[in-house]
């Protein structure tokens, strides 16, 4: 174990092996929930393909947390694997999304926070995209201290899902690492991850229009999934790229 500055309560103390992305969103990935063997985690950096060989349970950083923080997100990350990967969501009646009628937004969304946050300040290869500058950092850092979730406006979230595992069944077998993208202009951070879900966490002080306002958690209302096509998507396109040139490695 190695000392250090925690990232979120700032003492000096044992740093703890701090995974990112939950444990249960890997374990998802294997034949009957168990987690063996390594994973090849393929990544696309300035037009470059790099391999990451990611342990079976997923990545960790052991220079981010202390063990007590940790366990204040390992709650968030529990709750969140219930709902993002066993609860039964009802597919909409115009059959565009699925919805959950009750949740804990506060959970939910400070799962999401902390999420943005080990992202932000862990220097693991998968995350280097995550940066959201020291202003956002050390917003969310007070919200998670305080065990606040914001309102719904600040660090807005909502959700989408690979809709195709019928026709493809790794559509919901496969976590893309996360990166950052715009969306008419204003900032988000996308996280992946297993059973096809998607987290588009807002990084702006700008607040989200239709149709985003109607589908972001809001405490109190429904959480809304939109589905994605998998076939058509960017990510089923860049995941067919990478494994083309991961395989013609290999054998070359
Ligand atoms: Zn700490």
């Amino acid at each position: 174990m190695i000392k250090g500055d925690c990232k979120l309560c700032g003492g000096y103390k044992d740093l703890c092996k701090a995974h990112i992305i939950a444990r249960p969103f890997f374990k998802f990935l294997y034949p009957d929930h168990v987690a063996n063997g390594t994973l090849i985690a393929l990544s696309q950096f300035q037009n470059k393909y790099r391999k990451i060989k990611v342990p079976a349970a997923g990545m960790y950083d052991s220079g981010i947390l202390c063990a007590e923080c940790d366990n204040v997100f390992g709650k968030y990350d529990k709750y969140a694997a219930e709902i993002l990967l066993k609860a039964e969501f009802d597919e909409t009646p115009e059959k565009e999304g699925y919805v959950l009628n009750t949740y804990d937004y506060k959970k939910l969304k400070l799962f999401f926070l902390s999420l943005v946050f080990r992202g932000s300040v862990s220097k693991h290869k998968a995350f280097e995209r995550i940066l959201v500058g020291e202003e956002h950092e050390q917003k969310i850092r007070d919200l998670l201290l305080a065990e606040k979730p914001g309102t719904e406006d600040e660090y807005s979230v909502f959700l989408a899902k690979f809709d195709d595992s019928i026709r493809i069944p790794f559509a919901t077998k496969n976590i893309p690492n996360p990166r950052k993208i715009r969306l008419e202009g204003i900032n988000f951070c996308i996280f992946y991850f297993s059973n096809g879900m998607i987290a588009y966490i807002k990084i702006d002080k700008r607040k989200l229009g239709m149709p985003y306002s109607g589908v972001m958690l809001k405490q109190g209302h429904p959480c809304f999934i939109i589905k994605i096509e998998y076939e058509t998507s960017a990510e089923f396109k860049l995941l067919m790229e990478s494994a083309k040139i991961f395989f013609q490695e290999k054998n070359n």
